[in-house]
């Protein structure tokens, strides 16, 4: 069974408490994936990015194949950069601290020359460095590689689009052919292919799905007297103006007058709640993923279920008392590595509120001010797209392709102008451009689709 636990691969003792003092407690995807390959010895080309956990994947493999007690290369890094150089000296030197005696040496270019021949004569096991400079080394013998066992090349693609693949070439010749040699790099282009086919053996690629960026989440709190709410709330949709938006709120009622007061000033906004019943609440939804709708005003209940990529904001109309479910509210925007905005407001009553989420999350609340924010007095929010049903489904055997070939087709409708088409059991829904909507209610309301007649309206 796959695990990501660091004891499942072949570390030692030391390594596993060393890994554990770093506060590294599982392996990341990349380490899962790739360091049962690497600490066979296998040539692996890896697909990963500054962030994945590499750096740590192929150290801990080059530590592992290292004799301390022979005095001499025996791994080799080569990056694009001196700072990445640096970033995997220093990463490599924290693994390293599990085995005695490991000199790791960095070889960049801009660095005076002296020094770095003065740390090699004294003996280094691993050198890290920029192409250029390690060229240099070895045409003038101060670096020897006849003894490698490791090379690793980081960031492959971008040495190959900073033209290095010469040097590379020329150092990788000075290397024994029995090496281990790992490729890894974020991008695959043709070079990469090419590149490992000459210089790996059998090379196993590892590629991670879906890395997992830490979610950038920027909260603001905002300070308004009760009965500012509103014009608040209008003042954040006016200054962020985002593109898509859950706003929470506490109960039905106020979801319904929130909107409400929305929509009265041109910000298309639809409440959800448990007062919905089913067909209401599949339009809302259905509006709000075809973009007919940009802002969805919701109570928790009601927000458990929503199946939503990523928001570009989250607002708190009114803070939650618990401060978990803030936590939980604010975590649907930001998502994927994207970066999203948590706006929340506050009367002066609920600052203990503000505090409870700050010890929370253990880090101080930002406020500003509302007098801060832009106004602009011709601003509205409203959707580009407008949402079409159609009184025929799955039912009547209606799919996808019938309602975009009725558009396209007899009505003249450009495909662009044509948004998401969701069927459902009896209806289904169709995005269309507010711009062409008119032409689109005709066609449907005289034409047919399917060869047969269909009731068509807008839905409000
Ligand atoms: P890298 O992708 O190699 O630049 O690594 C990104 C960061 O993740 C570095 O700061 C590492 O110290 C850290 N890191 C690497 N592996 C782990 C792990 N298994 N658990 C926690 N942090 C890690």
């Amino acid at each position: 069974m796959a695990s990501d636990s660091f004891s499942s691969v072949a570390l030692s003792k030391a390594q596993i408490a060393n890994l554990e003092s770093l506060g590294y407690k599982k392996m990341t995807p990349i380490q899962a994936q790739s360091l049962p390959l690497l600490l066979k010895g296998k040539d692996v080309i890896a697909k990963a990015k500054t962030g994945s956990g590499k750096t740590a994947a192929f150290g801990l493999a080059l530590l592992n194949s290292i004799n301390p007690r022979f005095f001499g290369v025996q791994a080799l890094v080569l990056c694009p950069t001196r700072e990445l150089a640096d970033q995997v000296a220093k990463e490599i030197r924290r693994l390293a601290r599990a085995t005695a005696n490991i000199k790791l040496v960095t070889l960049c270019g801009g660095k005076p020359f002296g020094p770095q021949v003065g740390s090699l004569e004294h003996g280094a096991h691993i050198v890290v460095g920029t192409p250029g400079r390690v060229q240099d080394h070895l045409r003038k013998s101060t670096l020897n590689l006849s003894g490698l066992k490791v090379l690793v090349l980081d960031e492959a693609d971008r040495m190959l689009d900073m033209g290095f693949i010469e040097v590379m070439n020329d150092i990788i010749n000075q290397t024994p052919k029995d090496r281990q040699t790992l490729l890894f790099s974020a991008t695959y282009p043709d070079g990469i292919e090419k590149m490992s086919r000459s210089i790996q053996r059998k090379p196993v690629m590892v590629t991670v799905e879906s890395e997992h960026k830490p979610a950038i989440i920027e909260q603001l709190f905002y300070e308004a007297k009760k009965h500012q709410r509103n014009n608040t709330l209008l003042a954040l949709f006016e200054h962020y103006q985002p593109a898509t938006t859950v706003v929470f709120c506490h109960t039905k009622k106020q979801c319904d007058e929130v909107a409400d007061f929305l929509r009265d000033n041109r910000i298309d906004a639809l409440a959800i709640h448990g007062d919905l019943d089913q067909r209401e609440r599949d339009q809302v939804l259905v509006r709000f993923a075809n973009n007919s709708c940009s802002v969805l005003v919701a109570t928790d209940v009601a927000a458990r279920g929503l199946d939503i990529k990523s928001l570009h904001a989250v607002i708190n109309y009114e803070l939650p008392r618990d401060p978990e479910i803030y936590v939980h509210r604010i975590g649907r925007t930001g998502r994927a590595g994207e970066k999203g905005i948590a706006l929340s407001i506050f009367t002066p009553s609920e600052q203990v509120r503000v505090n409870a989420i700050a010890d929370y999350q253990k880090k101080p609340s930002i406020c500003d001010v509302p007098e801060s924010l832009d106004r602009d007095s011709g601003f509205s929010l409203q959707a580009n797209m407008v949402t079409i049903q159609l009184d025929a489904g799955r039912k009547s055997k209606i799919r996808p392709g019938d309602i975009l070939g009725a558009l396209t087709g007899d009505a003249g409708l450009a495909g662009s102008q044509i948004g998401k088409i969701d069927i459902f059991e009896l209806s289904s829904y169709v995005a269309i451009e507010r711009t062409a909507l008119r032409e689109a209610m005709n066609y449907l309301s005289q034409g047919k689709v399917k060869g047969r007649s269909i009731r068509v309206r807008k839905i409000r």
